[in-house]
């Protein structure tokens, strides 16, 4: 077979470039796979350029270098730009010449519910069909938490395609799924705008091959002079850091916010490397995406930084007073919930984060760091339907010595809220809180015996 690419878009994914391949010369997804890869078993990776064979690598470098290829459309600038220098240059290296799996190049954080396909913008896809007569994947669309279209300012919609790789690998071009006309959603926040054009300039700055500045030591000192460290340098606010950033980045539709470990460990630790999370501590203290991407900064500083990392392990003590302190009123608490001891009746209720969180006014977000609350939570936990169990017994006993007249499933509905429906299954439960009289009588009531 001979291989006649057809010119490759401006900012397309090779994917979107192989795809469009395959239909301009007339293949089928099988065909296509077997031409350009060694084995059937390579599964390419939408979001590089996958196991090319010899032959395919060799043609394929003729027409376009490959170092390009992978710098200029696939979205090696997102993974690769804040990893280690020699890491970010056998990576590239590796992704030209090499059979390699992407997720043993960077760390790949698992994809959110709101990412989990590839996205377009309806605009793009309109300025394309005019210009090329067929739309094609844009890799800055796929770009982590940008949301919209930086050129257009419209929100970006998920297609039908998965971003992730099914092992039954097939070529989806974007000409094909995405619909003729479709309004597009403009986005009128000028923050959630100024963000996407900061992660789109970020993104688009060329990686640096020759300096070698941890993004870690970079954001440091950004972080200097602000109110969240110290002036000395050798402690940072990092309760009040994430608090801030969290509550800055709810005013904008993010997929997904930095969370507080995440943030931790890009900041503190000096191995976190995530994209979307350097530019979301990085647009909160307001770099510039130059600073950012093109740091200047001496050995000495450098080296301060490292200096900086705690060394008991991603925590630092503030959390673990906060966390010590918290776990106790969270037993209490919980405790008062479960039991019943906090309702004017008696009535025990489910021990929820929400609940407890709203009662001790705890971020819901910070649990996530507080590893002995989280603890006391797992206790208590239990599912609804064992929940309504125990609800139901109780109703049960108390109706028993209240009530001097028989009762009715009315009357456990309306002190418990239980839904007669859903009582098949409360069932397998209530032996676990009812004695065996009790049980039989609950049924009977159920039943309306
Ligand atoms: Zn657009």
């Amino acid at each position: 077979m001979r291989m006649y690419f057809p010119e490759i878009y401006p900012d397309e994914l090779v994917y979107s470039w192989f795809g469009r391949f395959a239909v301009h010369s007339g293949y089928i997804n099988s065909q296509l796979l077997q031409f350009l890869y060694s084995k059937r078993s390579d599964t390419p990776i939408k979001e590089f350029i996958g196991n090319l064979n010899p032959e395919a690598r060799e043609c394929i470098a003729k027409i376009y270098p490959l170092r390009e290829l992978v710098l200029k459309h696939t979205m090696y600038p997102q993974y690769a730009r804040f990893v280690p220098l020699n890491q970010r240059q056998d990576a590239l290296y590796k992704l030209c010449y090499e059979n390699c799996d992407m997720h043993h190049l960077f760390a790949v954080l698992p994809r959110c519910e709101n990412e989990r396909y590839l996205k377009y913008c309806p605009e793009c896809a309109r300025e394309d069909r005019k210009k090329y007569a067929e739309t094609y994947w844009h890799r800055k669309h796929q770009i982590r938490n940008i949301g919209i279209c930086p050129k257009h300012k419209c929100k970006l919609l998920d297609s039908s395609v998965p971003a992730k790789s099914m092992s039954l690998y097939s070529f989806v071009t974007a000409e094909e799924v995405i619909p003729d006309i479709e309004e597009s959603i403009s986005v009128e926040s000028p923050l959630q705008i100024a963000f996407a054009e900061y992660t789109e300039q970020v993104f688009d700055s060329p990686v640096d091959f020759v300096k070698d500045i941890p993004i870690s030591a970079t954001l440091y000192h950004a972080m200097k002079d602000t109110k969240y460290m110290k002036s000395t340098g050798s402690s940072r606010y990092m309760t009040k850091f994430v608090d801030d950033m969290t509550h800055f980045y709810e005013q904008i539709e993010l997929n997904e916010i930095a969370t507080i470990s995440r943030i931790q460990k890009t900041l503190l630790t000096g191995r976190g490397y995530d994209f979307s999370i350097a530019c979301q501590i990085a647009f909160f203290l307001g770099m510039k995406p130059e600073a950012l991407t093109d740091p200047q900064l001496s050995e000495e500083q450098i080296k301060q930084e490292a200096e900086s990392h705690y060394i008991k392990g991603s925590t630092t003590p503030e959390w673990e007073e906060y966390d010590a302190k918290m776990s106790v009123a969270i037993e209490s608490v919980a405790a008062d919930i479960y039991s019943g001891a906090a309702d004017n009746l008696g009535k025990p209720e489910k021990v929820t984060e929400k609940l407890i969180c709203k009662i001790l006014g705890i971020k819901e977000h910070r649990l996530e760091n507080m590893p002995k609350s989280r603890a006391v939570l797992d206790k208590y936990s239990e599912s609804y339907p064992e929940s309504w169990a125990r609800k139901l017994v109780w109703a049960y006993e108390w109706l028993a010595n209240n009530e001097e007249d028989v009762f009715y499933w009315k009357h456990l509905r309306k002190l418990t809220g239980v839904k007669k429906a859903r009582f098949d299954e409360v069932i397998p439960y209530l032996k676990k809180y009812a004695d065996e009289d009790e049980m039989k009588s609950i049924m009977a009531i159920v039943k309306g015996i």
